[in-house]
């Protein structure tokens, strides 16, 4: 956690990254590689939950990569499975 000024509560508090069941089912969806994401994610005021220091587009650009990757290597997985037993 960090302490950051606050632009809504106008006051230094405490700034963690935002991380729920959401992101715990994505890592598990994408064989743990939504890791890669999480230092993206934005910091958040633990007070009313504003973000500081958003990252935006490339945010979500990285996001997405990650999402393609994870996809991607779930597919193979399932195929290389699929192969062997049928
Ligand atoms: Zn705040």
């Amino acid at each position: 956690m960090r302490m950051e000024q606050c632009p809504n509560c106008d006051k230094p508090t405490g700034h963690k990254r935002a991380l729920g069941w959401g992101t715990f089912f994505a890592v598990i969806l994408t064989g743990g590689l939504w890791l890669i994401a999480i230092p993206w994610y934005d910091l958040r005021c633990i007070v009313c939950g504003a973000p500081i220091a958003p990252h935006g587009a490339l945010n979500l650009f990285l996001t997405l990569i990650a999402a393609l990757i994870g996809i991607m290597t779930l597919t193979n997985v399932f195929f290389v499975f699929y192969s062997y037993y049928f």
